[in-house]
């Protein structure tokens, strides 16, 4: 299904089997030069027979693409990148610089990212189904082939390069959170901002921590404010409907987290505790009656998304962190309290 959001932007909507986040937009710009798909997919036949259908039908031969950008790395936005290389071996990638190192990492030093990774979730509590069980959640293990493919071929996009198609003057806008390298494309004559996964109409964002050294709340924060700032009339997000009013969406994200850092402030206050723990305490928006009723996956993102709150709640004071047998516990800090 596509819809022709301004002269020459179509958005396809690509399904996403097996995924509650039910189908990935994927956006066209075209023009006399130059054909720019901006996402593409995940890795089955059928979804990429329906964005090749979606291209097609927005007049454009799949095989003529001259490009493909994405908005971050993660597998639903770049999975089809083999099969798009396949049938035009000389169409252009690019992604934000940090998401080209980290496909490196993904490619090429996987066992040990693999491993430090398992580390990192086992100080944090978690138990060893979810700690070694990362083949069952980690898209490196599916999609090895596009990680390649953007390591060796993407270029590497910096915030605020200018790219031109057609009429139109987009600007990258680097927002990391989401992922460390996600990046917008906003375009100010025409007040559009295609948003990744930045901004998304009703699904709040997943912002989660599984690396030491890194501080992706913080980051996101960090990243609404610089696109409530922007003149945006129109948001085209990566899942769910385009939608308007961006700066009323970020407040309402900025509250959600803000109300998540204070129930996660609360939850300190009952003892010092692992993240996993914490994770286990939270009310999380699923259709699940109980933690214990959580499939693995979802205690996995839960815990992830915790550590991402707890650091936050350290870096800025509010929570201490302390090291037992390698095990990471958080207080609540007594300086505030
Ligand atoms: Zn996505």
């Amino acid at each position: 299904m596509i819809k022709e959001v301004l002269p020459n932007i179509f958005q396809i909507k690509v399904p996403l089997p097996n995924s509650p986040l039910g189908h990935l937009n994927s956006y066209l710009i075209k023009s006399e030069e130059r054909t720019l798909l901006v996402d593409t997919g995940l890795n089955f036949p059928q979804v990429f027979d329906s964005l090749c259908r979606g291209v097609s039908e927005a007049g454009v031969i799949p095989a003529e693409l001259t490009e493909i950008l994405l908005t971050h790395f993660h597998v639903d936005h770049v999975g089809l990148i083999p099969r798009f290389k396949e049938i035009s071996k000389d169409i252009r990638l690019s992604i934000h610089h940090v998401e080209v190192e980290l496909s490196k990492i993904m490619s090429e030093k996987f066992e040990g990212y693999k491993e430090e990774m398992e580390n990192f979730l086992k100080s944090h509590g978690a138990p060893s189904s979810i700690a070694t069980n990362l083949q069952g959640f980690h898209p490196a293990f599916f999609t090895p082939r596009a990680y390649q493919e953007l390591a060796v071929s993407a270029f590497p996009l910096e915030d605020g390069q200018e790219i031109q198609v057609g009429d139109y003057d987009f600007q990258v806008v680097w927002t990391p959170g989401h992922s460390p390298g996600h990046i917008c494309l906003y375009e100010s004559s025409s007040k559009i901002l295609i948003s990744g996964d930045h901004l998304l109409p009703t699904i709040t964002p997943h912002i989660a921590q599984f690396m030491e050294n890194m501080d992706p709340l913080t980051d996101y924060l960090s990243s609404l404010e610089k696109t409530e700032k922007l003149d945006v009339e129109v948001v085209l997000p990566g899942h769910e409907e385009i939608f308007t009013n961006h700066q009323e969406r970020i407040r309402q994200l900025k509250e959600h987290h803000k109300q998540r850092l204070m129930e996660i402030t609360d939850e300190l206050r009952t003892g010092s505790s692992t993240a996993y723990m914490v994770a286990s305490k939270v009310h999380w928006d699923v259709n699940y009656k109980s933690w214990h009723k959580f499939p693995p996956f979802q205690k996995y993102l839960a815990l992830g998304e915790t550590v991402a709150h707890l650091n936050l709640l350290e870096q800025k004071g509010r929570a201490k962190r302390t090291e037992a047998n390698q095990i990471v516990f958080y207080s609540i800090s007594e300086a505030v309290d």
